[in-house]
């Protein structure tokens, strides 16, 4: 990592360049290939190319290790798979795509007719090109996954099933990227890095936090800042049971899922639904001039689930586009390279680094000269704000954030309450500060 130099709201110009979109799709398509899964290989190598980029501790948690209600399931490995016809074809290969074996499948290898197969065939009717994406970590089976299309071009035969897996004692690998800031409250950002190949519900949320913890680490930060590359569910249960002496040091935290793809940008709510990350969010949105949708929380979706149990209840709300569930091409083969696009992945990392930016200049601020406003003129305050074409608007930010600093309103309080953008909030309480008028209250004092 280099040395920080520069503070995170100077890295916005780099930021928001769109070759950095380019360089997060680059990534998405060296890791697009390689079949993840909830444990095993997959996922290891997955974290050995983002430790390129990256600091990245490499935990590995046994098989049979209790996680509250849960147990770290068997490892899995897969290193070939097909169905065979008669005449020695493989018409359905795994090497030609990983989506078509059913994640975590166990070991066969046998001959059977069409009809014994069939049991073990998924398909989608609906849009009979695609593959679908199905797992069973839970319980013990094996299938195959094909397009409906080819389904029907499936005749009475002696198929040749092989299923060559390992399902095993080893264990559960999760990566942890921790960014020390000025202090040991910590931003939590977490994604899931368990899917194979699926680009934007994984693999979009996987790249852009890599870039986003390579960017924060070049920046001198108020906040420590904590990634973790985990499995769905059963990675978010495995940390916080593994780190529930720790949590309390989480101010705010987003799951970030599905970040590449077309649509406007959908934010759900934590649980609590007034925490700064939710403000902060709805802020930034309100100011964006894009489109965009903000959800209530639901005991439904990623890991938010988890960090937001009644027993956990972090300030974590999930970042997105478009969510989950919600587009035809979600766990299908058609959430490949050409649904992600680089654009939105460059957009989706500014906003997520103007929340970041928010949430480090958030602070609560006491006005040095309550009684009364003090004079601007004499200290050459409308001077440094005169000719800008915007000098309206900084000037009424000063004045907001004069009344407003009486050590109860944060910079986001006035943000709101002036219904002015953060940044012109900020920036007139930066001015105020550098001329003595402000002075920043303790943390935790408003
Ligand atoms: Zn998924």
């Amino acid at each position: 990592m280099s040395t920080r130099t520069t503070d995170l709201s100077s890295l916005r110009s780099t930021l928001e360049s769109s070759s950095l979109g380019h360089e997060i799709y680059s990534l998405i398509r060296e890791l697009y290939p390689i079949c993840r899964s909830i444990t095993g290989e997959g996922f290891r190598e997955t974290l050995g190319r983002i430790r390129k980029e990256i600091p990245l501790d490499v935990h590995e948690v046994p098989s049979g290790t209790r996680v509250f209600d849960w147990t770290v399931p068997k490892e899995w490995n897969i290193r070939d798979a097909y169905v065979k016809n008669s005449r020695g074809e493989r018409i359905i290969d795994f090497k030609r795509h990983n989506l078509h074996v059913v994640n975590y499948s166990v070991p066969v290898h046998r001959k059977m007719s069409l009809a014994e197969l069939r049991t073990h065939l998924h398909t989608l009717p609906d849009q009979p090109d695609w593959i679908p994406y199905r797992t069973s970590y839970y319980k013990e089976s094996w299938g195959f996954c094909l397009s409906h299309n080819q389904l029907q071009t499936m005749g009475e035969n002696e198929y040749e099933v092989c299923i060559d897996s390992a399902l095993e004692n080893g264990s559960l690998t999760y990566g942890e990227c921790y960014l020390p800031g000025e202090n040991s409250a910590e931003v939590l950002i977490s994604c899931h890095a368990c899917h194979p190949s699926l680009c934007n519900d994984n693999l979009s949320s996987v790249a852009m936090a890599t870039f986003l913890a390579k960017y924060l680490g070049q920046a001198q930060l108020r906040y420590s800042y904590r990634f973790l590359f985990i499995p769905g569910t059963i990675g978010s249960i495995t940390w916080l049971s593994q780190n529930e002496d720790h949590v309390n040091a989480i101010q705010h935290g987003l799951v970030l899922t599905c970040v590449g793809d077309r649509g406007h940008i959908t934010y759900k709510k934590s649980r609590r639904g007034d925490a700064e990350i939710d403000c902060a969010m709805a802020h930034v949105l309100k100011h964006s001039g894009h489109r965009y949708d903000i959800e209530s929380f639901s005991p439904y979706g990623y890991d938010e689930r988890q960090y937001c149990s009644p027993g956990i209840d972090l300030p974590v709300g999930r970042f997105s586009r478009t969510p989950h569930g919600t587009f035809p091409e979600y766990h299908t083969s058609a959430d490949n390279l050409e649904f992600v696009r680089p654009f939105a992945l460059a957009q989706s990392l500014a906003m997520c680094r103007k929340i970041f930016s928010l949430l480090e200049n958030n602070k609560t601020y006491q006005n040095q000269n309550p009684k009364c406003e003090p004079q601007l003129g004499k200290r050459g305050l409308y001077r440094a704000i005169g000719g800008l074409a915007d000098a309206g608007a900084r000037e009424m930010a000063m004045l907001w954030v004069l009344n407003l600093s009486d050590g109860f309103h944060s910079l986001l309080d006035i943000a709101e309450r002036s219904e002015l953008d953060f940044d012109a909030i900020e920036f007139g309480a930066r001015t105020l500060r550098e001329h003595g008028l402000l002075k920043e209250c303790a943390q935790g004092a408003a």
